[in-house]
């Protein structure tokens, strides 16, 4: 980063401090993951200076041919990981991606049914706040709060709320939910009130494409995911259709005299409806990414990071914390720190100081607000990447529960931080920050 150096300074102390940070800290965010230095290098190139409007082939830009030969390498890779006939790579974001959802399937108004946010669904699937809720009718579904499917989805409570509402549409996906779902029930479920079944999988998708995980592409209608969680590539959105590759039940309205397949109106709902020109650059990292996650190690390493996260809630249990769910099937746990006596916020701050990263979160039936939570998220996939194994996961809970016993104990905080330290340049990260 020579140029960078020596033109900003100033921006470039900013990254080096930001790496350095990543280099020294545990990352427990279960959202976040490290990228390859191929991704990276993917993503630092002169494709950020293309206009690209359009699909390869069909451009609204002249000197696209190389740009398309990134994106079709991007949706070749995509379709060939997830199983399915289409997919549009150009989303910014996760709720980029989610928004030509909305825009497809519903006009404003209409009523959809989702996984309650304060139970582990995310602001695109009906925060009052967010588009989702502000455009539409945002109805939900939760998790039990006691009883054998405590910290679960209900599948016959799914029904009964679908029955009553009769939603044009019907999300799955989650943020914080520790568990797998069940697509074969969400579906028959969405065939019986005639709903489109979304799955937004933004947190699972490298488990899903590793295969260790329930598949979404054989229920669900539209697929959407960010490319930057479990699947470990650029920051970025992706939309996939499943096996209803046409028009299910004729219930996407054509938008022009023919009717069209939802796979062409999710296409123009991403552009011209949500976006203007592609990110090239994301889009040639996105192909990288996609070529990582069909190698055979990719798969070791979502084997990994799930073993991982198996260990890390049994060394969590052991100590007594409560656990939504008593567990976890994928990469992340949530936990309900109230009989610890620290709330989320306190949690998040004291770890910080130790340089473990975690996020405050609330737990399903809350009684603090979204500024303070009862709970913390944690998950595996970062560390993974690094390489930790189970092992190191038990010593990673050892220090979180450390700081979590003791916050507001200096030297035990400092204790802690000299041991992540010492674990962290164990498994080395980036290689690149100049002292
Ligand atoms: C992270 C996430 C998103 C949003 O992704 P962004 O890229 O941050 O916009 C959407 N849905 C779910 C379920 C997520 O977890």
């Amino acid at each position: 980063m020579d140029h960078l150096k020596s033109s900003d300074p100033e921006v470039y102390a900013s990254i080096q401090r930001e790496v350095e940070r990543q280099n020294d800290g545990i990352e427990l965010i279960a959202s976040e993951n490290f990228v390859s230095r191929a991704v990276l290098e993917a993503m630092g190139t002169a494709l950020t200076n293309k206009y690209a409007e359009g699909l390869p082939g069909k451009r609204y830009y002249g000197g696209c041919q190389f740009v398309d030969e990134v994106e079709d390498l991007a949706r070749e890779r995509a379709r060939a990981l997830f199983g399915c006939d289409w997919v549009n790579v150009q989303p910014h974001s996760g709720a980029s991606a989610n928004a030509a959802v909305y825009l497809t399937v519903l006009q404003p108004g209409d009523t959809f049914l989702g996984l309650n946010l304060a139970h582990g669904g995310h602001l695109t699937h009906g925060s009052p706040v967010n588009f989702s809720g502000i455009l539409y009718n945002a109805e939900y579904y939760g998790v039990e709060a006691d009883g054998p499917l405590a910290g679960r989805i209900d599948m016959e409570r799914v029904r009964d709320r679908a029955l009553e509402l009769k939603p044009k549409m019907i999300s799955i996906g989650a943020s914080a939910y520790p568990r797998d779902f069940d697509y074969e029930a969400f579906r028959s479920i969405a065939d019986e009130v005639g709903a489109i079944l979304w799955m937004d999988m933004a947190h699972t998708a490298g488990l899903i494409a590793a295969g260790e995980l329930n598949d979404p592409m054989r229920h669900a209608h539209i697929v959407t995911t960010t490319t930057h969680k479990t699947l470990r590539g650029p920051r970025g959105g992706m939309i996939l259709v499943g096996d209803d590759f046409e028009n299910p039940f004729g219930k996407v309205a054509p938008k022009s005299g023919r009717t069209k397949m939802m796979s062409e109106l999710l296409d123009s709902a991403v552009f011209p409806g949500m976006q203007g020109g592609p990110l090239m650059h994301v889009i040639a990292a996105k192909a990288v990414a996609f070529g990582e996650a069909l190698d055979e190690s990719f798969k070791d390493y979502s084997i990994q990071t799930l073993q991982n996260a198996s260990a890390m809630a049994d060394a969590f249990m052991a100590k007594g914390y409560d656990l939504v769910s008593n567990g976890t099937d994928n990469h992340l746990m949530l936990i309900d720190l109230r009989n610890k006596g620290i709330t989320g916020k306190d949690a998040e701050a004291a770890l910080g100081m130790a340089e473990i990263t975690v996020n405050k979160n609330m737990v399903p039936f809350d009684d603090k607000s979204p500024f303070v939570t009862s709970g913390i998220r944690v998950g595996t996939p970062a560390m993974t990447t690094r390489g930790l194994e189970e092992e190191d996961f038990v010593e990673v809970v050892e220090l979180v529960d450390a700081v979590i016993t003791s916050p507001n104990d200096e030297g035990v905080v400092a204790g802690v931080r000299e041991r992540v330290r010492e674990l962290c340049s164990r498994y080395p990260l980036y290689d690149f920050v100049v002292p």
